[in-house]
């Protein structure tokens, strides 16, 4: 416990500082600070599940996510916990939605709302369910799926950390995640220029050829470029001329590894901005790259 107390005290300690850097972002990080404590602490917590994930290599070979494959949300996830620290999180970063959490965290106490029921039957988001959920409750539309998608980046999360082992030996060339078939919210260029993108649902990294479009595969060097903002060449943007979408690229030496990436992607969110002031789209729809 003590240990989880001092790794969850370091991400706020990292949070400030970035805040000091880059004061212009505060009210964005402050807004994301408490979800972000609430997803480090649940993932320390949360006990490795008895299910085993079965991959099937064929498939996978094939470029189908373990999403397509298998089931990854499982009924013993702690989901009660889960959505009662998340409402709560939401509650103080989003004030705004603070009545919405409340009737919501009122019915999850009575048992009049089980979250596994939304993840129970498919993995992709299911608009009919939202709205019906949110007239029952009742709650925004737009706020519950927020909560839901907090819900799916955590135990997504704890599912790709569960699945590496076995996927690692295995190849995968595509633009999206081999886990939960989503495109990369970042991409960080480690030694020997390696382009490795990161999952914008459950972290999960795979290295990618650096000059190819993980959206849309095109590989052209003239119509593929990085822009560099500020002179700060460590954090830049690979933008692609066919489909017009971005993605945020930082370099990361070995060193300086240990940060949260959730936190590097909010922080960098002025480089949203200014991409989609020029007319591209980014690769992964975030809760914090949507003006
Ligand atoms: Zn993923
Ligand atoms: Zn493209």
């Amino acid at each position: 416990m003590g240990k989880n107390n001092n790794e969850i005290s370091a991400v706020n300690r990292d949070i400030d500082q970035i805040i000091e850097q880059k004061p212009y972002i505060a009210a964005m990080l402050d807004a994301f600070r408490p979800i972000i404590l609430e997803k480090n602490r649940l993932l320390r917590e949360m006990a490795d599940s008895r299910t085993t994930l079965a991959v099937d290599e064929v498939k996978y070979r094939g470029g189908i996510p373990l999403i397509r494959q298998c089931r990854l949300f499982f009924p013993e996830d702690p989901w009660q916990e889960m959505a009662l620290a998340v409402t709560g999180a939401i509650r103080t970063g989003f004030p705004h939605l603070a009545g919405d959490m409340e009737r919501l965290a009122e019915q999850l106490k009575g048992g009049l709302v089980d979250p596994y029921d939304y993840f129970r039957s498919s993995a992709d988001p299911d608009e009919n369910q939202i709205k019906a959920w949110a007239e029952k409750i009742p709650i925004d539309p737009g706020a519950l799926r927020f909560f839901i998608s907090i819900m799916a980046r955590i135990i997504l999360t704890k599912r790709a950390r569960e699945a590496a082992a076995a996927i690692a030996p295995l190849p995968w060339d595509k633009g999206y995640c081999p886990v939960c078939g989503s495109f990369p919210m970042l991409a960080v260029t480690r030694e020997k220029g390696q382009k490795w993108l990161q999952c914008s649902q459950c972290s999960h990294e795979w290295l990618f050829p650096r000059l190819r479009c993980p959206s849309c595969d095109h590989e052209n060097p003239q119509e593929t470029n990085y822009q560099y903002v500020d002179n700060e060449k460590n954090e830049q943007a690979f933008t692609c001329g066919k489909c017009r979408k971005y993605l945020i690229t930082i370099n990361r030496p070995a060193n300086l590894e240990k940060s949260d990436l959730d936190i590097t992607a909010i922080s960098l969110a002025h480089l949203d901005l200014l991409l989609q002031n020029q007319g591209f789209t980014p690769m992964a729809v975030c809760a914090w790259n949507t003006f």
